[in-house]
């Protein structure tokens, strides 16, 4: 009898050891123009709080203030019993995000997303009472910008999906944001038309986990309850290729049958308790993030920085960005990458020693100064590039003169290519494809990193 209990015992450690899996499920609240989307939504925050399960609701500024001039107190308290996230003011009213923040730069395209999206965030901070725990775009229009504006706002999470970025199919830091994003096969759903196809959905699901385990990572699920609702988006009908009318010409979109709305129901709830049954599975949403992975601003060990000399790249779990401050001798701190990509026109050789050592006290200077990594930094009338800079700067044995070397930017294979296909949007206009926006991401990526579960959360789990 005791032997058995031992046995018991040890099985249950060594369940208790396996490591978890974070599911995050969350829902893209955004149709304010069809009014059965407001049931749709009471109907899943309900049915997911009766399962215990908190899931993340990404809600629309617009959608928010037609909840309350419908006097949707309901939709609103059962929304509110989980996480709020915010996902732009008007959604798919043109000129979508990536439509207006291409023509701007990193800094004026911060201030322009503020200026046309504080409002909505504001609108569900107080409809809601909860400041939105995170951010993701409409659709695929989204652009590097929104991260200076998030951050200044308080918000520490950007959760959607996309191809413009992406590191190892699992979160990461980009831009002082802790981004869930680019997931690939750990993005899994349950088609919401085929019950033959739920055993698919919960094998994928199963194989994801499988993935997710051996690095401790994310699985995520998301829908939008419109999903429930209508058979063609709200936004299709209406704001596609461009097309923009005016509020009273809105058309509604296509509805579903009651039977094939019950139907998308029971495949929902069904693949939600599987998941939920599934050994391993901590339900998380965005506001618990943060505290579930370690803390952003770590200082690089100079051996790890010294290897910015091979190449630039995110190394051990730092970013380019934190080996360098390492570097130029600066404290841990998020500082968003260069605004523009320039060419060393330094032709010298050789830097003299005194050159280099005031090259690198303004580069440090202009780091502590403007938060963000300079462009260029200057040698006298002409300047290093930062890649060749941070190079040089690695390999550097600290006496004599200094030759520079040319900087290798590894990092930047982690940015999408093809705007076109990337931005291939419905809601976009035809053919747009903002490769500007991605060129920035190459230059934000300095601050990408992979994002990693703290070890003493690992830890406590054999409780
Ligand atoms: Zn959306």
């Amino acid at each position: 009898m005791l032997r058995l209990l031992a046995l018991l015992v040890s099985l249950g450690l060594m369940a208790s050891a396996q490591k978890p899996v974070y599911w995050l499920l969350w829902f893209d609240t955004e149709d304010f123009v069809e009014p059965t989307s407001d049931d749709a939504a009471l109907e899943l925050a309900r049915g997911l709080s009766q399962r215990g399960i908190r899931a993340t609701f990404k809600v629309v500024g617009e959608k928010a203030r037609v909840l309350e001039q419908r006097g949707r107190t309901d939709v609103l308290r059962a929304l509110a019993a989980h996480d709020i996230g915010y996902h732009t003011n008007f959604h798919s009213v043109h000129p979508a995000p990536a439509e207006y923040l291409s023509q701007m730069g990193l800094l004026d395209g911060a201030a322009e997303f503020a200026r046309r999206e504080r409002a909505g965030f504001d609108d569900v901070e107080r409809i809601f009472g909860v400041t939105p725990s995170c951010f993701g775009q409409p659709g695929s229009s989204w652009g590097p910008q929104a991260n200076l504006a998030l951050r200044e706002w308080g918000v520490r999470v950007y959760m959607d999906d996309g191809g413009q970025v992406g590191l190892n199919q699992q979160p990461f830091w980009f831009g002082g944001m802790l981004y869930v994003f680019n997931l690939g096969q750990h993005t899994v759903r349950a088609g919401l038309d085929d019950p033959s196809k739920l055993e698919d959905a919960k094998h994928r699901f199963d194989a994801a986990v499988a993935s997710a385990r051996q690095q401790e990572g994310v699985v995520q699920t998301y829908y939008h309850p419109t999903e429930w609702a209508a058979t063609k988006f709200w936004d299709a009908v209406n704001f596609a290729h461009g097309a923009n009318p005016e509020r009273s010409a809105w058309q509604r979109p296509p509805l579903r049958t009651s039977e094939s709305r019950r139907q998308a129901y029971r495949i929902f709830f069904e693949f939600v308790d599987h998941v939920r049954a599934t050994p391993g599975i901590r339900i998380v949403t965005a506001r618990e993030l943060p505290s579930l992975f370690e803390p952003r601003d770590q200082a690089a060990p100079l051996a790890t920085a010294r290897r910015l000399a091979e190449s630039l790249d995110t190394r051990d779990g730092f970013s380019a960005a934190d080996q360098l401050l390492t570097l130029l001798g600066l404290p841990p701190q998020h500082v968003d990458g260069p605004l523009r990509r320039v060419a060393t026109t330094d032709t010298r050789a050789e830097i003299p020693r005194a050159v280099f050592e005031r090259a690198k006290a303004d580069a440090a200077a202009f780091v502590r100064k403007n938060g963000r990594l300079p462009d260029q930094i200057w040698t006298g009338a002409q300047a290093v590039s930062l890649p060749d800079f941070a190079a040089t700067l690695a390999a550097d044995t600290g006496s004599g003169d200094v030759q520079v070397r040319a900087g290798r930017l590894e990092f930047e294979r982690h940015i999408g290519k093809d705007a076109a296909r990337l931005y291939n949007w419905l809601i976009h206009p035809e053919g747009f494809a903002p490769e500007s926006l991605l060129e920035m991401a190459r230059l934000q990526a300095w601050t990408l990193k992979p994002a990693r579960i703290a070890a003493t959360r690992t830890a406590r789990r054999g409780e």
